[in-house]
C-alpha cells in the first residue's frame, strides 16, 4: 500500500518505521528538517512537503502535536483535504479534541475522503515495538480498511464509537493514569515520611486494594523499579507537558458536556505546577517530587 506519513516525532517516526518494514510504500514528511534527516538516514523515503507525500497516497496518516497543528495541515491555508484524492482513507493518530477531529472528519466527508481519529496509548517502547493500542473514531467499514494498516504499528485496536470518540475514550484513560499518578505519589511519600521502605510499602500496596498501573509498571519512586523512567532521572517516558496537555482537553470536553470531573481538574492543576517549577520535561511520574521535601 502507498501511504503518506506526516510528522516524524518520537511517535510517529518509530510508527512509519514499522510500516516500512512491513512492506508498505512510504513517503513521510515533518517540518522539522531534524526529524527528516534521522528518519532518511533510516531508510524513509522523505517527502520534500506534506502536499507531495498524500500524491498518489491510498493512505495518509498524520502524528501531530496537538488539535491546532492537525486543523493547519488538514483544513488551514491550502490544507491537505484540497489534495487528498476522494477515496483515501486518512488515519489521525495525534491526541487531540474530539471536537476537532470531528470537524476534520465532517470537512472531509464532504469531498469523499474518510477519516478516523486513531490516538494512542503505548508510548515510545510501544510505538517502536509495533505493540501501541489504537482507540478508533469513525466508522466500522472505515475501521476495518484501516485495519491491516493500524495492525502493523498496534496490538490492540478498539472501536470507540464514531468519529471523536476515539480522542475522547483516549483523554478519559490518560485522566485516570494522571490521577492516579498522582495517588500512588501521595501514597509513598506519606509512608516514606513514616520512615517506610518505598520497595516494601510498593509491594504491599501493589498486592492491596490500593493495587494499580503505576504500582505494577511505573512506580514513581527512584530505585523501586529499575525499568521505570523514575530510576532514570525521569528521563523518557510521557513527558508532564504531554500530560498536561491530555489533563486539559479532558477539561475542556468536560465543560463541552458538562461533566463534573474534580479530581481532574484537581490533577490538571498540579501537573501545571509541577511543569512551571521547571519539570515539564520530565516523565510525568516526577509529579511524585510535588510531595517530597526538596
Ligand atoms: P513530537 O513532538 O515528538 O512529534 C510531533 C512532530 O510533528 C514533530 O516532529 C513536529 O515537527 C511535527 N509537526 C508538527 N506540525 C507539523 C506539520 N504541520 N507537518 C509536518 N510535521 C509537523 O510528539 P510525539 O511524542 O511524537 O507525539 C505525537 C502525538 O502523540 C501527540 O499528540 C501526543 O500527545 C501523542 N502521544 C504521545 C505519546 C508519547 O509517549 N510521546 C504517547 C501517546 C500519545
Amino acid at each position: 500500500m502507498k501511504i503518506a506519513f506526516i510528522g516524524l516525532g518520537n511517535m510517529g517516526g518509530p510508527m512509519a518505521m514499522n510500516l516500512q518494514k512491513a512492506g508498505h510504500t512510504l513517503s513521510a514528511f515533518d517540518l522539522s528538517a531534524e526529524a527528516c534527516k534521522k528518519f532518511a538516514a533510516e531508510g524513509l523515503p522523505i517527502a520534500t512537503s506534506a502536499a507531495a507525500t498524500v500524491e498518489g497516497a491510498e493512505v495518509v496518516i498524520s502524528m501531530l502535536p496537538a488539535s491546532a497543528h492537525v486543523e493547519g495541515l488538514y483544513l488551514g491555508h491550502d490544507g491537505l483535504l484540497e489534495r487528498i484524492a476522494p477515496g483515501t482513507l486518512v488515519i489521525d493518530s495525534s491526541t487531540i479534541a474530539a471536537a476537532t477531529s470531528r470537524k476534520v472528519a465532517e470537512a472531509a466527508a464532504k469531498r469523499g475522503i474518510a477519516v478516523i481519529d486513531a490516538p494512542v496509548s503505548g508510548g515510545t517502547g510501544g510505538a517502536m515495538a509495533g505493540t501501541l493500542t489504537f482507540m478508533v473514531g469513525g466508522s466500522e467499514a472505515d475501521l476495518e480498511l484501516a485495519r491491516p494498516v493500524l495492525e502493523k504499528m498496534g496490538a490492540n485496536i478498539f472501536h470507540a464509537g464514531d468519529a471523536g470518540a476515539g480522542q475522547t475514550a483516549k483523554i478519559c484513560n490518560n485522566m485516570l493514569l494522571g490521577i492516579l499518578m498522582i495517588g500512588t505519589s501521595e501514597a509513598l511519600a506519606l509512608g516514606v515520611a513514616n520512615g517506610l521502605d518505598p520497595k516494601v510499602l510498593s509491594e504491599i500496596m501493589r498486592r492491596s486494594s490500593g493495587g494499580n498501573w503505576a504500582l505494577e509498571k511505573y512506580n514513581p519512586m527512584p530505585g523501586v523499579m529499575e525499568t521505570a523512567p523514575a530510576s532514570k532521572n525521569y528521563a523518557g517516558g510521557f513527558g508532564t507537558d504531554l500530560m498536561l496537555k491530555d489533563l486539559g482537553l479532558a477539561q475542556e470536553n468536560a465543560a463541552a458536556v458538562r461533566a463534573s470531573t474534580p479530581l481532574g481538574g484537581m490533577a490538571r492543576n498540579l501537573y501545571a505546577a509541577h511543569s512551571l517549577a521547571g519539570h515539564g520535561a520530565l516523565d510525568f511520574s516526577s509529579v511524585l517530587k510535588v510531595f517530597q521535601k526538596s
